[in-house]
């Protein structure tokens, strides 16, 4: 059984990524990142506060807009424009889930489609589904595809089950893995909250991607012999032994479904650190593409 290592995997993406960072310095272009947070859900912060890290350890151009939970639509709109005019901004992503009273679609469209590099713009959908190489794929399911690459997992062909119908994770993945080309060229199911008798779907699986938010939902009865899983969740469970109270597990119950396994991503240590490296390697992208080097 093959333990997928997405920690390993994202630091040769962080490493293309500062090799590519060197090119555009010789040119005089730094990328850059702007990163909005309204309201103080402390998860939200925390992953605004690594993002921002990552970018200044890279030497990206970062910049935080932290907002308080009052913004009115408006307010935030009018970051958002100013952000798509600034030209030492190439990547602009305002963090979710925002306070209710915003209307995140609205915040959503407009971001700057060329700007947006969490790939949630209606125009980058499309471009994902129509194989546009131009557009931006999320990061999460964008670093999933690269993990079964990078571990030299076979998509073509294979009968790929995505658990999962999300806009975030579900639905770009399932796109991904039925493109032409490598990484995909999958025969697709998505199962979803809806899909009746859900083992019986999973059994025929080559690769099964779990993407529901449920701790341990995927057992071994849902798993055949030398599937490959890719464990998409991050979920807090409550554990007295540990002193911060809690600990982070996935959808799959990985000790007894990992035996079964030819391969399969831990958690934490698997697609969660791949999330941010492809974030990085988004604003590249943007940043090559907004400038032309
Ligand atoms: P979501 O709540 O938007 O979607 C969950 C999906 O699971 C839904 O489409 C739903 O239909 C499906 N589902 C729920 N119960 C089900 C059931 N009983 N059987 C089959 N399908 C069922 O969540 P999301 O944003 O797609 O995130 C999914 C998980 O991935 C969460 O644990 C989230 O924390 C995690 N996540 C991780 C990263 C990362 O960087 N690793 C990024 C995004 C999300």
């Amino acid at each position: 059984m093959q333990i997928i290592s997405g920690t390993e995997v994202a630091g040769k993406v962080l490493t293309e990524c500062t090799a590519q960072i060197s090119e555009l310095a010789a040119a005089g272009i730094r990328p850059g990142l702007a990163v909005v947070l309204v309201g103080d859900d402390p998860a939200s912060r925390a992953y605004v506060r690594s993002k921002d890290k990552k970018c200044r350890d890279l030497g990206l151009h970062s910049v935080k807009h932290e907002l308080p939970a009052t913004t009115t639509q408006e307010e935030l709109l009018a970051v958002v424009r100013e952000l798509n005019a600034d030209p030492a901004i190439h990547g602009i992503l305002v963090q979710s889930p925002p306070p209710a009273h915003i209307d995140e679609a609205a915040v959503v469209r407009a971001i700057d489609p060329a700007k947006d590099v969490d790939g949630f713009h209606p125009i980058n959908v499309a471009k994902l589904a129509l194989e546009d190489p131009t557009g931006f794929v999320p990061c999460t399911p964008l670093g999933c595809q690269r993990l079964l690459i990078e571990a030299g997992i076979e998509t073509k062909g294979a009968h790929a089950v995505v658990i999962g119908r999300s806009m975030i994770v579900g639905k770009p993945m399932a796109l991904l893995l039925m493109a032409k080309g490598p990484g995909g060229d999958a025969t697709v199911t998505v199962a979803h909250s809806r899909t009746r008798d859900l083992g019986a779907i999973t059994r025929q699986a080559d690769i099964i991607v779990a993407a529901i938010g449920r701790p341990g939902f995927l057992k071994a009865e849902h798993v055949r012999e030398g599937a490959v899983v890719i464990d998409v969740g991050i979920n807090r469970v409550e554990d007295s032994s540990i002193e911060k109270g809690y600990r982070i597990v996935g959808d799959v119950a990985y000790d007894e479904v990992a035996p079964k396994c030819r391969a399969i991503t831990p958690v934490p240590g698997g697609v969660g650190p791949m999330t941010i490296a492809m974030l990085m390697s988004n604003t590249i992208k943007a940043c090559r593409q907004i400038t032309g080097k």
